[in-house]
């Protein structure tokens, strides 16, 4: 726990850093906590030190978190692959999902999401690398996608998320994320009013900080290895 912590406080230098490298406004870039596989006491411990986003990718055991910590006013931010038949527990029980690639998703969500609640904040998943087995949509259909989940009532479209391939190279991995800048950028153009870019994990953070991310999704950095899930 104590460990935990430690690394949250190294990992926040690490963004003031890049954020101050690569002449990023401080405070632009927003930490998202990747807590799957954890248990429920490392997020007590960060969220005692300040820590309110947190990001989960099984269902199932992101539902057990929420209820234990309810009423705490916990961020919590849906970020794994994305199934038609769960789409409902997710409207109720998330504030944001990033990886939303179909445009049938965005639909369910917008549907189930329940009317006491903000509109669901919304990031479209995009493929870079367009690998077969990987999520996400590519940069040829995003344009399509974005203007019809734009026009939903009950999410609100944030804007884009990456995960792209790993490398340790530094101007390849900014090269990527260049990529979903631009895409952004392309977007905004066509009169989207999007502000958020969810890229960068533990390896390349500084990379994504580079090209403008304002979401870091980080948690091997956070919380140590995490057990391979059977
Ligand atoms: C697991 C996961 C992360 C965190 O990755 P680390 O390398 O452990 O920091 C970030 N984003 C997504 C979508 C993930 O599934």
């Amino acid at each position: 726990m104590k460990q935990t912590i430690e690394r949250y406080e190294q990992i926040k230098q690490r963004i003031i850093d890049a954020e101050k490298r690569f002449g990023r406004e401080p405070g632009s870039v927003q930490l998202l906590a990747v807590s799957k596989t954890k248990p429920v006491t490392e997020i007590e411990s960060l969220y005692s030190v300040g820590q309110h986003a947190f990001g989960e990718n099984y269902l199932q055991e992101a539902c057990e978190k929420i209820e234990e910590m309810a009423g705490k006013g916990v961020e919590w931010h849906f970020i794994g692959p994305l199934q038609s038949n769960k789409t409902k527990q997710i409207a109720a029980n998330f504030s944001w999902v990033h990886s939303v690639d179909r445009l049938k998703l965005a639909q369910r969500l917008s549907e189930q999401r329940p009317i006491e609640l903000p509109a669901l904040n919304i990031c479209i998943q995009v493929n870079l690398s367009e690998e077969e087995s990987k999520s996400g949509t590519t940069l040829q259909a995003l344009p399509e996608l974005a203007k019809a989940i734009d026009l939903l009532p009950n999410v609100q479209l944030r804007g884009l998320m990456a995960i792209p391939q790993v490398s340790q190279d530094m101007s390849e991995q900014r090269a990527c994320f260049k990529m979903l800048r631009e895409a952004k950028q392309s977007l905004c153009k066509m009169g989207m009013e999007l502000d958020t870019l969810s890229m960068g994990m533990s390896g390349d953070l500084e990379a994504a900080i580079a090209e403008g991310s304002t979401i870091i999704r980080v948690g091997t950095a956070l919380f140590g290895a995490r057990e391979q899930r059977s």
